[in-house]
Protein backbone atom coordinates (compact mmCIF):
# COMPACT_ATOMS: atom_id res chain seq x y z
CA UNK A 1 0.00 0.00 0.00
CA UNK A 2 0.82 3.30 -1.00
CA UNK A 3 0.36 6.56 0.64
CA UNK A 4 1.58 10.17 -0.62
CA UNK A 5 1.86 12.44 2.50
CA UNK A 6 1.37 16.42 2.09
CA UNK A 7 2.65 18.91 4.80
CA UNK A 8 2.09 22.50 4.97
CA UNK A 9 1.30 23.84 8.64
CA UNK A 10 4.11 26.50 8.41
CA UNK A 11 7.61 27.11 6.52
CA UNK A 12 7.85 24.29 4.71
CA UNK A 13 5.56 22.09 2.12
CA UNK A 14 6.60 18.58 2.16
CA UNK A 15 5.47 15.82 -0.35
CA UNK A 16 6.05 12.53 0.83
CA UNK A 17 5.71 8.61 -0.74
CA UNK A 18 6.07 5.62 1.75
CA UNK A 19 4.63 1.92 1.82
CA UNK A 20 3.15 0.40 4.41
CA UNK A 21 6.09 -1.27 5.94
CA UNK A 22 7.54 1.93 5.93
CA UNK A 23 10.10 1.93 3.03
CA UNK A 24 10.18 5.73 2.23
CA UNK A 25 9.95 5.94 -1.22
CA UNK A 26 10.43 9.74 -1.46
CA UNK A 27 10.93 12.91 0.49
CA UNK A 28 10.61 15.95 -1.17
CA UNK A 29 10.50 19.13 0.05
CA UNK A 30 10.85 23.13 -0.22
CA UNK A 31 10.69 26.00 2.72
CA UNK A 32 9.90 29.28 3.38
CA UNK A 33 12.66 31.17 5.51
CA UNK A 34 12.56 34.69 4.92
CA UNK A 35 14.68 36.97 6.85
CA UNK A 36 12.34 38.82 9.34
CA UNK A 37 10.41 35.82 9.68
CA UNK A 38 7.33 34.31 8.23
CA UNK A 39 4.03 35.80 7.61
CA UNK A 40 1.26 33.30 7.14
CA UNK A 41 -0.04 34.41 3.77
CA UNK A 42 3.43 34.94 2.22
CA UNK A 43 4.23 31.34 3.52
CA UNK A 44 0.88 29.92 1.95
CA UNK A 45 1.43 32.09 -1.52
CA UNK A 46 4.58 29.88 -1.43
CA UNK A 47 3.17 26.47 -0.94
CA UNK A 48 0.88 27.37 -3.75
CA UNK A 49 3.61 28.48 -5.68
CA UNK A 50 5.87 24.88 -5.49
CA UNK A 51 3.10 22.30 -4.92
CA UNK A 52 2.58 21.29 -8.50
CA UNK A 53 6.37 20.83 -9.38
CA UNK A 54 7.02 18.65 -5.60
CA UNK A 55 4.54 16.98 -6.55
CA UNK A 56 5.79 15.75 -10.08
CA UNK A 57 9.27 15.50 -8.57
CA UNK A 58 7.34 13.31 -5.75
CA UNK A 59 5.97 11.23 -8.37
CA UNK A 60 9.25 10.90 -10.10
CA UNK A 61 11.97 9.99 -7.61
CA UNK A 62 9.46 6.95 -5.73
CA UNK A 63 9.41 5.48 -9.46
CA UNK A 64 5.70 4.72 -9.46
CA UNK A 65 2.30 6.41 -11.69
CA UNK A 66 0.08 8.49 -9.47
CA UNK A 67 -2.76 6.19 -10.13
CA UNK A 68 -0.35 3.62 -8.17
CA UNK A 69 -1.02 5.72 -5.11
CA UNK A 70 -3.48 4.38 -2.18
CA UNK A 71 -4.46 7.15 -0.04
CA UNK A 72 -3.65 10.69 -0.18
CA UNK A 73 -2.81 12.09 3.55
CA UNK A 74 -2.65 15.89 4.47
CA UNK A 75 -1.77 17.89 7.76
CA UNK A 76 -5.07 18.82 8.42
CA UNK A 77 -3.92 20.67 11.34
CA UNK A 78 -2.58 22.56 13.70
CA UNK A 79 -0.94 25.06 12.22
CA UNK A 80 -1.25 28.60 10.04
CA UNK A 81 -4.60 28.48 8.71
CA UNK A 82 -3.90 30.05 5.11
CA UNK A 83 -1.23 27.19 5.00
CA UNK A 84 -3.32 24.64 6.09
CA UNK A 85 -5.77 26.09 3.26
CA UNK A 86 -3.66 25.52 0.73
CA UNK A 87 -2.60 22.12 1.96
CA UNK A 88 -6.06 21.15 2.11
CA UNK A 89 -7.56 22.75 -1.39
CA UNK A 90 -3.94 20.15 -2.69
CA UNK A 91 -4.95 17.44 -1.14
CA UNK A 92 -8.16 17.18 -1.97
CA UNK A 93 -8.00 17.94 -5.53
CA UNK A 94 -5.43 14.94 -5.84
CA UNK A 95 -7.95 12.58 -4.27
CA UNK A 96 -10.77 13.46 -6.04
CA UNK A 97 -8.55 13.18 -9.42
CA UNK A 98 -6.92 10.17 -8.31
CA UNK A 99 -10.26 8.97 -7.22
CA UNK A 100 -8.20 7.91 -3.53
CA UNK A 101 -9.24 8.19 -0.33
CA UNK A 102 -8.25 11.50 1.46
CA UNK A 103 -6.65 10.77 4.93
CA UNK A 104 -6.56 13.62 8.01
CA UNK A 105 -3.26 13.97 10.01
CA UNK A 106 -2.84 15.45 13.53
CA UNK A 107 0.63 17.38 12.78
CA UNK A 108 1.86 16.92 16.07
CA UNK A 109 1.07 13.18 16.09
CA UNK A 110 2.95 12.55 13.04
CA UNK A 111 5.94 13.91 14.36
CA UNK A 112 5.50 11.17 17.39
CA UNK A 113 4.50 8.29 15.08
CA UNK A 114 7.44 8.61 12.52
CA UNK A 115 10.03 8.64 15.61
CA UNK A 116 8.34 5.78 16.60
CA UNK A 117 8.69 4.26 13.15
CA UNK A 118 12.47 4.56 12.88
CA UNK A 119 13.66 4.14 16.24
CA UNK A 120 13.40 1.33 18.18
CA UNK A 121 10.83 3.40 21.48
CA UNK A 122 8.02 1.43 21.93
CA UNK A 123 5.80 3.98 24.39
CA UNK A 124 8.05 6.90 25.31
CA UNK A 125 7.43 10.27 26.98
CA UNK A 126 7.43 12.21 23.93
CA UNK A 127 9.69 15.79 24.05
CA UNK A 128 7.99 17.50 20.97
CA UNK A 129 10.50 20.66 19.99
CA UNK A 130 9.83 22.90 17.37
CA UNK A 131 9.52 26.75 16.22
CA UNK A 132 5.79 26.17 16.88
CA UNK A 133 5.60 23.80 19.66
CA UNK A 134 6.20 22.69 22.61
CA UNK A 135 5.28 19.88 24.51
CA UNK A 136 5.63 16.77 26.68
CA UNK A 137 3.51 14.02 26.00
CA UNK A 138 2.74 10.68 26.59
CA UNK A 139 0.22 7.82 25.32
CA UNK A 140 -1.92 6.93 28.78
CA UNK A 141 -5.13 5.46 28.93
CA UNK A 142 -6.00 5.01 25.50
CA UNK A 143 -4.66 8.61 23.94
CA UNK A 144 -1.75 10.92 24.18
CA UNK A 145 -2.07 13.58 26.98
CA UNK A 146 -0.10 16.70 27.55
CA UNK A 147 1.41 16.36 30.81
CA UNK A 148 3.59 19.75 30.29
CA UNK A 149 4.14 22.72 27.77
CA UNK A 150 4.87 25.99 27.14
CA UNK A 151 2.37 28.89 28.50
CA UNK A 152 3.27 31.76 25.45
CA UNK A 153 5.59 30.57 22.78
CA UNK A 154 7.86 27.89 21.77
CA UNK A 155 10.95 27.27 22.29
CA UNK A 156 12.12 27.31 18.92
CA UNK A 157 10.34 30.70 18.26
CA UNK A 158 11.74 31.99 21.62
CA UNK A 159 15.63 31.06 19.95
CA UNK A 160 14.50 32.71 17.29
CA UNK A 161 12.87 35.75 18.68
CA UNK A 162 16.38 35.97 19.96
CA UNK A 163 18.52 35.29 17.29
CA UNK A 164 16.85 37.78 15.61
CA UNK A 165 17.02 40.52 18.26
CA UNK A 166 20.68 40.17 18.25
CA UNK A 167 21.10 40.12 14.76
CA UNK A 168 22.22 36.97 14.14
CA UNK A 169 19.96 35.49 10.91
CA UNK A 170 17.71 32.93 10.83
CA UNK A 171 17.17 29.95 12.12
CA UNK A 172 18.48 31.06 15.11
CA UNK A 173 18.85 27.64 16.79
CA UNK A 174 22.77 26.64 14.83
CA UNK A 175 24.07 30.02 15.35
CA UNK A 176 22.77 30.12 19.19
CA UNK A 177 24.66 26.77 19.75
CA UNK A 178 27.86 27.57 17.81
CA UNK A 179 27.80 30.54 20.18
CA UNK A 180 27.11 29.15 23.44
CA UNK A 181 30.01 26.88 23.33
CA UNK A 182 32.34 29.97 23.78
CA UNK A 183 30.13 30.81 27.15
CA UNK A 184 29.66 31.26 30.53
CA UNK A 185 26.96 31.15 33.09
CA UNK A 186 24.79 33.84 34.18
CA UNK A 187 22.08 33.37 36.29
CA UNK A 188 18.57 34.02 33.59
CA UNK A 189 14.90 34.11 34.60
CA UNK A 190 14.00 29.98 35.17
CA UNK A 191 10.02 29.50 34.74
CA UNK A 192 8.51 26.10 35.47
CA UNK A 193 5.20 26.29 36.75
CA UNK A 194 3.70 22.88 38.19
CA UNK A 195 4.40 20.91 34.77
CA UNK A 196 4.24 23.79 32.22
CA UNK A 197 7.07 25.99 31.33
CA UNK A 198 7.56 29.95 29.94
CA UNK A 199 9.60 31.27 27.68
CA UNK A 200 8.83 34.57 26.79
CA UNK A 201 10.26 36.48 29.68
CA UNK A 202 13.80 34.76 29.19
CA UNK A 203 13.70 36.13 26.01
CA UNK A 204 13.00 39.73 27.00
CA UNK A 205 15.66 39.50 29.76
CA UNK A 206 18.52 38.74 27.20
CA UNK A 207 17.31 40.92 24.73
CA UNK A 208 17.54 43.54 27.67
CA UNK A 209 21.03 42.36 28.83
CA UNK A 210 22.67 42.23 24.90
CA UNK A 211 21.19 46.01 24.75
CA UNK A 212 23.17 47.19 27.46
CA UNK A 213 26.69 45.27 26.37
CA UNK A 214 26.20 41.54 28.17
CA UNK A 215 28.41 39.22 25.99
CA UNK A 216 26.68 37.45 23.60
CA UNK A 217 28.45 34.31 24.00
CA UNK A 218 27.24 34.00 27.96
CA UNK A 219 24.01 35.14 27.00
CA UNK A 220 23.76 32.23 24.08
CA UNK A 221 25.04 29.37 26.57
CA UNK A 222 23.03 30.79 29.71
CA UNK A 223 20.17 30.75 27.33
CA UNK A 224 20.59 27.09 26.27
CA UNK A 225 21.11 26.30 29.55
CA UNK A 226 18.40 27.88 30.57
CA UNK A 227 15.39 26.78 28.46
CA UNK A 228 16.58 23.31 28.30
CA UNK A 229 16.99 22.87 31.77
CA UNK A 230 12.93 23.59 32.11
CA UNK A 231 11.53 21.32 29.51
CA UNK A 232 14.19 18.76 31.30
CA UNK A 233 12.66 19.47 34.81
CA UNK A 234 8.90 18.55 32.96
CA UNK A 235 10.08 16.03 31.18
CA UNK A 236 11.70 14.46 34.42
CA UNK A 237 8.35 14.44 36.24
CA UNK A 238 6.27 13.22 33.58
CA UNK A 239 8.55 10.06 33.60
CA UNK A 240 8.10 9.88 37.44
CA UNK A 241 4.30 10.11 37.12
CA UNK A 242 3.87 7.63 34.50
CA UNK A 243 6.45 5.44 35.36
CA UNK A 244 7.63 4.68 31.54
CA UNK A 245 10.79 3.91 30.82
CA UNK A 246 11.73 5.63 27.40
CA UNK A 247 12.02 9.55 26.46
CA UNK A 248 12.03 10.36 22.98
CA UNK A 249 13.05 13.58 21.54
CA UNK A 250 11.98 15.20 17.88
CA UNK A 251 11.12 18.52 16.42
CA UNK A 252 13.68 20.74 14.69
CA UNK A 253 15.52 21.44 18.05
CA UNK A 254 16.40 18.18 18.62
CA UNK A 255 18.86 19.29 16.34
CA UNK A 256 20.89 20.82 19.62
CA UNK A 257 23.54 18.37 20.84
CA UNK A 258 23.91 20.31 24.37
CA UNK A 259 20.30 19.62 24.33
CA UNK A 260 20.19 15.98 23.71
CA UNK A 261 23.47 15.46 26.44
CA UNK A 262 21.31 16.84 28.72
CA UNK A 263 18.04 14.75 28.11
CA UNK A 264 20.33 11.48 27.93
CA UNK A 265 22.21 12.26 31.30
CA UNK A 266 18.89 12.77 32.60
CA UNK A 267 17.71 9.65 30.99
CA UNK A 268 20.97 8.21 32.39
CA UNK A 269 20.50 8.75 36.04
CA UNK A 270 16.69 7.48 35.97
CA UNK A 271 18.14 4.63 33.78
CA UNK A 272 15.27 5.44 31.25
CA UNK A 273 16.04 4.68 27.80
CA UNK A 274 16.64 7.60 25.29
CA UNK A 275 15.77 8.02 21.71
CA UNK A 276 16.31 10.62 19.12
CA UNK A 277 14.32 10.72 16.58
CA UNK A 278 17.25 11.02 13.30
CA UNK A 279 17.38 14.33 12.26
CA UNK A 280 16.16 14.03 8.60
CA UNK A 281 12.61 13.40 9.61
CA UNK A 282 12.63 15.30 12.93
CA UNK A 283 11.76 18.75 11.09
CA UNK A 284 8.23 18.97 9.17
CA UNK A 285 8.52 16.38 6.19
CA UNK A 286 5.70 14.78 3.59
CA UNK A 287 7.03 11.35 4.60
CA UNK A 288 5.59 11.42 8.28
CA UNK A 289 2.40 12.55 7.08
CA UNK A 290 2.11 9.62 4.50
CA UNK A 291 3.37 7.56 7.83
CA UNK A 292 0.31 8.50 9.90
CA UNK A 293 -2.18 8.28 6.79
CA UNK A 294 -1.33 4.74 6.93
CA UNK A 295 -2.14 4.10 10.43
CA UNK A 296 -4.93 6.04 10.00
CA UNK A 297 -6.47 4.32 7.39
CA UNK A 298 -5.77 1.36 8.61
CA UNK A 299 -8.20 2.48 11.67
CA UNK A 300 -10.98 3.82 9.21
CA UNK A 301 -10.23 7.27 9.84
CA UNK A 302 -10.83 8.68 5.96
CA UNK A 303 -12.59 11.70 5.06
CA UNK A 304 -15.49 12.74 2.74
CA UNK A 305 -14.51 16.24 1.10
CA UNK A 306 -17.00 18.05 2.78
CA UNK A 307 -15.52 16.63 6.28
CA UNK A 308 -11.87 17.83 5.52
CA UNK A 309 -11.77 21.15 6.90
CA UNK A 310 -8.58 22.70 8.24
CA UNK A 311 -8.39 22.19 12.27
CA UNK A 312 -6.14 25.17 12.82
CA UNK A 313 -5.76 24.65 16.94
CA UNK A 314 -6.03 20.71 16.65
CA UNK A 315 -4.21 19.35 19.99
CA UNK A 316 -2.44 16.04 19.99
CA UNK A 317 -4.82 15.41 23.19
CA UNK A 318 -8.05 15.97 21.26
P1 LIG B 1 10.75 22.82 13.07
O1 LIG B 1 9.65 23.79 13.47
O2 LIG B 1 10.54 21.46 13.66
O3 LIG B 1 11.06 22.81 11.62
O4 LIG B 1 12.09 23.36 13.80
C1 LIG B 1 12.63 24.63 13.53
C2 LIG B 1 13.22 25.22 14.80
O5 LIG B 1 14.37 24.47 15.22
C3 LIG B 1 13.70 26.65 14.60
O6 LIG B 1 13.14 27.45 15.62
C4 LIG B 1 15.22 26.56 14.74
O7 LIG B 1 15.83 27.71 15.30
C5 LIG B 1 15.36 25.36 15.66
N1 LIG B 1 16.69 24.75 15.54
C6 LIG B 1 17.30 24.29 14.44
N2 LIG B 1 18.55 23.86 14.71
C7 LIG B 1 18.74 24.08 16.06
C8 LIG B 1 19.84 23.89 16.95
N3 LIG B 1 20.99 23.39 16.56
N4 LIG B 1 19.65 24.25 18.25
C9 LIG B 1 18.48 24.77 18.66
N5 LIG B 1 17.42 24.98 17.87
C10 LIG B 1 17.55 24.65 16.58
MG1 LIG C 1 6.49 20.47 13.19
Amino acid sequence: MLSLGIEGTAHTLGIGIIDDKGNILSDVKSSFFPPKGIHPREAAEHHAEVAPKLLKDAIKEAKINPEDLDIISFSQGPGLPPCLRITATFARALSLKLKKPLVGVNHCISHIDIAKLLTSAKDPIILYVSGGNSQVIGFSCNKYRVFGETLDIAIGNAIDKFARECDLGFPGGPIIEKLAKKGRYIELPYTVKGMDFSYSGLVTDVTRRHNSGAKLEDLCFSFQEHAFAMLIEATERALAHTEKQEVLITGGVAANNRFKEMLSDMCKERSAKYFACPMKYAGDNGIMIAWSGILNYKNKKTLKTEESKILPKWRVDD
